[in-house]
């Protein structure tokens, strides 16, 4: 064993390599040369209908994972259509995380293994955060099981209460949902990512996709060099094909299991794998599973494991932008926002086939599902030899995310639900 050898089986924490000049965050107006004008004149019209309205937007995070990066762009941008827009994340100890990551878990269809008094513990850290925080605005969105009992905080007639849901709920450990659905039920509207998600509840549900931003630092065209700066700093070839799992370490997302797709396509293929992931706040798992996925990884220093920061978009989408191939073989999985991000950037994505990525993945035309590791090796080499059929799911693949996952048609889909709530306040007890 060489001392390189050591080096690069070891997980790299990186810092950020030297970034591009970073312009400032996209104004809406730079979205019609992506988009077209008539996308954007929409929401104008939409918003000039909710001018002076205020959302509250509520999730568990301010940083790491799909909701986090979604609100992150959502925000400033229905700001820049006139609606007065502010984000909380609620605030717990470990227990709190412990609990909700079980919750979630749990939710995905794992057993529940905590005792009942963390129900009591879940509700106590809803109240002070209850306390803590104001809920006075015209929509109040409340994102995930996480703060879903904030609802206990909404006043008669004050206000239009949503719970977005960004999990899977399709098989839920009953224990858990059946505590969760009676705060559910008391909200005026649930959104759900994926029809299979919806669950029989009192209230009226709503698909909503979740998006991605295009001109995001995670999603924009980089510049060559900086991609190619970037592969020398984490010591990957640039002159092999590159396979890729973006992803927090997270069981569910199945990094061990990534890495024996890999071992399987080596075999056949010289080719490297990169995992690159973060902690979130809300996820107390992380470091456990990294250890798991460093021991999988053993030696191969073909095999970069990368633990990178929160502030990591550029670097993520340079990792992106390189691949050959970037995998998604979760277990489990809410939507899959790096699936999308995939997709957008042309490349050939091989996804399990679970939760919302086949609504993204459509089989042999903008991707390749699969259902097993070795299903998941076999897509992969499949598109490594062949590069003609691989561009051709890349291009489809972009043009499928230009149509239902870019930011600005969930911000679409709000503001035609926030019309549709005031118009119909009367009728249903919810909101003034
Ligand atoms: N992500 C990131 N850094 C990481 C891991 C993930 O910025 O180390 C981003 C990733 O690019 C995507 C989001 O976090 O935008 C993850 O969303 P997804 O829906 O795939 O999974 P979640 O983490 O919400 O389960």
């Amino acid at each position: 064993m060489t001392s390189q050898t050591e080096v690069l089986s070891q997980v790299q924490r990186q810092t950020p390599v030297q970034p591009p000049p970073k312009p400032p965050a996209a104004h809406l107006d730079e979205y019609s040369k992506v988009l077209g004008e008539a996308e954007i004149a929409e929401l104008r019209a939409l918003a000039s209908r909710l001018r002076g309205r205020s959302v509250h937007m509520v999730n568990s995070t301010l940083v790491g994972g799909g909701v986090a990066e979604i609100l992150n762009r959502m925000v400033p941008l229905m700001q820049e259509l006139d609606l007065s827009v502010r984000w909380d994340a609620i605030t717990g100890g470990e227990d709190f995380f412990a609990i909700t990551k079980a919750f979630h878990n749990a939710l995905h269809g794992e057993s529940y293994r905590l005792p009942d008094e963390s129900f009591k513990t879940f509700l106590d850290y809803n109240l002070q955060n209850q306390q803590k925080l104001s809920f006075d605005a015209d929509f109040e969105m409340i994102h995930d099981p996480q703060p879903a009992a904030l609802i206990e905080a909404r006043r008669a007639n004050k206000g239009f209460w949503i719970w977005r849901c960004h999990i899977d709920l399709s098989r839920p450990n009953l224990k858990v949902w059946n505590f969760l659905e009676p705060y559910v039920n008391r909200y005026g509207g649930a959104i759900f990512s994926s029809p299979a998600f919806s669950r029989q509840l009192g209230i009226p549900q709503y698909l909503f996709y979740p998006s991605i931003d295009p001109l995001s630092e995670k999603n924009r065209e980089l510049p060559p060099d900086f991609i190619a700066q970037t592969l020398e700093r984490f010591q990957i070839d640039s002159r092999r094909p590159l396979i890729t799992q973006i992803s927090r370490f997270d069981r569910l997302k199945d990094p061990v299991g990534v890495v024996r797709a890999f071992n399987i396509v080596k075999r056949y293929i010289d080719c490297q794998l990169v995992l690159a992931g973060g902690g979130a706040t809300d996820d107390p798992e992380g470091e456990a599973v990294l250890a798991e996925v460093k021991e999988a990884a053993g030696k191969d220093s073909d095999i970069h494991i990368l633990d990178l920061p929160p502030w990591s978009a550029l670097e993520i989408n340079a990792l992106q932008q390189a691949s050959s191939v970037i995998v998604q073989k979760s277990l489990s999985e809410g939507f899959g926002l790096t699936v999308t991000e995939g997709l957008w950037k042309r490349k050939p994505v091989v996804a399990s086939a679970v939760g919302g990525i086949p609504s993204q993945v459509i089989h042999k035309h903008t991707g390749m599902l699969a259902h097993s590791i070795e299903g998941t090796a076999y897509q992969i080499r499949f598109l490594l030899a062949n590069p003609a059929i691989a561009q051709r799911l890349g291009e489809n693949a972009h043009e499928h995310v230009r149509e239902h996952f870019l930011i600005t048609s969930d911000i679409r889909r709000h503001l035609t639900l926030f019309l549709h709530f005031l118009r119909s306040s009367s009728g249903n007890g919810n909101g003034s």
